[in-house]
């Protein structure tokens, strides 16, 4: 059933070799000392999902996620996130057994996402994810702060999750584009 089968981190933030994380069934715990990059693990799969704001990143620009050197080691050009999820119970909308997303960012700015290797828009990507759950505006990631703003939210902010959370979302989004027309 749907679930996280595999990342590639390739140039992302403290990832300057490429790396391969497999998930095997059930939990999965990143466990290493400070600033050994657990946190850059759960961007990059922010970042594949799509975020597109660098503050979420705890960057300034998007282009600062790109390898930008350490000790003995020149900046890299481009980053690059690869994320695989088992699809065969086609929980996400598309007729693929396994989904493949890459994102890719380089230093002057062009990007490009694909989709089992097939150029797409950043809007197919989100489609895909809205109202699985997942996704850049899912609550699937959970940091700190945003437990805090759930709390001390404003009601409508608090339905507006409810209703992600729901399912529902979709359906407020087409009712918006139908009335515009
Ligand atoms: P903690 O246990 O303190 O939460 P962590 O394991 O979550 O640590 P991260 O915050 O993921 O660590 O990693 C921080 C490291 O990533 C820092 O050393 C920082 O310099 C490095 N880093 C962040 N962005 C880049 C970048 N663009 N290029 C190179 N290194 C980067
Ligand atoms: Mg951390």
């Amino acid at each position: 059933s749907m679930r996280l089968l595999s990342l590639t981190i390739d140039g992302f933030k403290s990832f300057a070799n490429k790396t391969t994380i497999k998930f095997e069934e059930g939990m999965t715990g990143i466990v290493g000392p400070n600033g050994s990059g657990k946190s850059n693990i759960i961007e990059a799969i922010r970042w594949v999902m799509g975020e597109q704001s660098a503050r979420h990143l705890r960057g300034d620009k998007m282009v600062d996620v790109i390898f930008n050197g350490s000790a003995g080691r020149v900046p890299l050009n481009r980053a690059l996130v690869s994320i695989t999820f088992d699809n065969s119970d086609h929980y996400l909308a598309s007729d693929f057994n396994e989904l493949t997303i890459t994102r890719k960012l380089f230093r002057n700015g062009d990007s490009e996402y694909l989709l089992n290797g097939n150029k797409v828009r950043l809007k197919d990507i989100v489609d895909l994810f809205i109202d699985s759950g997942l996704g850049r505006e899912s609550f699937s990631i959970i940091s700190q702060g945003r437990i805090e703003a759930i709390f001390n939210g404003k009601p409508e902010d608090r339905r507006a999750i409810i209703e992600t959370v729901a399912g529902v979302a979709k359906y407020r989004k087409n009712k918006q584009t139908a009335e515009r027309r």
